[in-house]
């Protein structure tokens, strides 16, 4: 027996006590599937700040308005925009003299700002101030002379907007294996960062082989990994082993939803990343009693709802949700927009 909702019922999967509309009451129902709808999850304070930002500059400024850099890694937010008339680029030659550009979440190299004030562009930026706070300390290690060992994903934006901060001074490893391999003039004047939505246990193991390797490096007094990457992994952790099945609502270049989908196949859960409903194959549910679904940070919650909706019209899944922690951070609009009537 399993107490939930305070009442006893048959850990089977096959009974949920269930809620009367309008009532305090619950009653059992027979159910052919159970979804732990996992919190938090889904849109964190970075993604909602960058997101208001856009919607800000579309409603300030004359169209089009520019983004370098998709705004946020999801397939379903971007081509919500460019249905808008917004244009994402990665190269700023193409536009035109004195239009607004915003700078995505993921943040940019100083290299970038130069190119946007070189072109007089209107540059808003929407960089999430956890990443910020990863270049400032890239920046001030560098000042220091230390030689910098950034752990994270070769080609992600965020990692090639850090390393612009202070490119000679900064080496990128993703793996203990490539901690290893690392040629350094100077090992006792060494200094640490990683990038904020790294899968936390991974990211300890490339820190401890570090550490081991070169006992002085220096790393930041508080962990580079977001909150909203550390919750989001902590609740798949935590409610996996109670799952079939894990579904990550989530787009493909999303880092930290990739991160959830390994930490949910890390739990011996058959786990897979989707961007939304249409993705899903029904075959993947047969034997499946419960269903554990949560969302990258960057994926909207109409996403999740509309994958709840399909598993209970086919299925006949229940929705449980579980909340591990709650979030109550927020960011504020970049100084470009505040006094625009914005909300955040
Ligand atoms: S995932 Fe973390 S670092 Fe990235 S935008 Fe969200 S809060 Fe900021």
């Amino acid at each position: 027996m399993v107490r939930r909702f305070g009442l006893d019922y048959d850990n089977g999967g096959d009974w949920l006590p269930i809620s009367l509309p309008g009532t305090v009451a619950k009653v059992f129902k027979k159910v052919d599937m159970k979804i732990i709808l996992a919190a938090p999850r889904g849109f964190c304070a970075g993604v909602e700040m960058a997101i208001e930002s856009l919607r800000m500059a579309i409603d300030a400024f004359p169209p089009p308005i520019y983004v370098y850099h998709e705004i946020v890694h999801n397939k379903f937010v971007v081509e919500h925009f460019e249905s808008e008339g917004v244009i994402f680029l990665e190269d700023l030659s193409t536009i035109p003299r004195g239009a607004t550009l915003l700078f995505s979440a993921h943040g940019v190299s100083p290299e970038i700002r130069q190119q946007a004030k070189a072109r007089d562009l209107r540059a808003i930026d929407a960089t999430c101030p956890l990443v910020t706070k990863v270049h400032l300390e890239a920046i001030r290690y560098a000042k220091q002379g230390r030689t910098i060992v950034l752990i994270g994903h070769d080609g992600h934006d965020e990692v090639i907007g850090t390393m612009g901060e202070a490119p000679e001074a900064i080496l990128l490893v993703e793996t203990p294996e490539d901690v290893d391999r690392l040629q350094v003039a100077e090992p006792g004047n060494l200094a640490y960062l990683t990038q904020t939505t790294l899968s936390v246990d991974d990211a300890n193991r490339v820190i401890s082989r570090l550490r081991d390797r070169f006992p002085e490096i220096q790393g930041p007094p508080k962990d580079d990994i977001c909150y909203a990457t550390q919750n989001r992994q902590e609740a798949v952790r935590i409610l996996a082993d109670e799952a079939d099945f894990v579904l990550v609502i989530g787009s493909q270049n999303s880092s930290n939803s990739q991160r959830l989908t390994d930490i949910g196949r890390e739990c011996q859960t058959p786990s897979k990343l989707i961007d939304g409903v249409g993705d899903i194959q029904d075959s993947w549910f047969e034997d499946v009693k419960t269903v554990l679904i949560t969302a990258g940070a960057s994926a909207p919650e109409s996403l999740v709802q509309d994958v709840c909706r399909y598993l209970e019209k086919t299925f006949g899944a229940v929705i449980d949700e579980r909340s591990i922690r709650t979030e109550e951070v927020t960011f504020p609009l970049p100084r470009e927009l505040r006094g625009t009537g914005a909300k955040l």
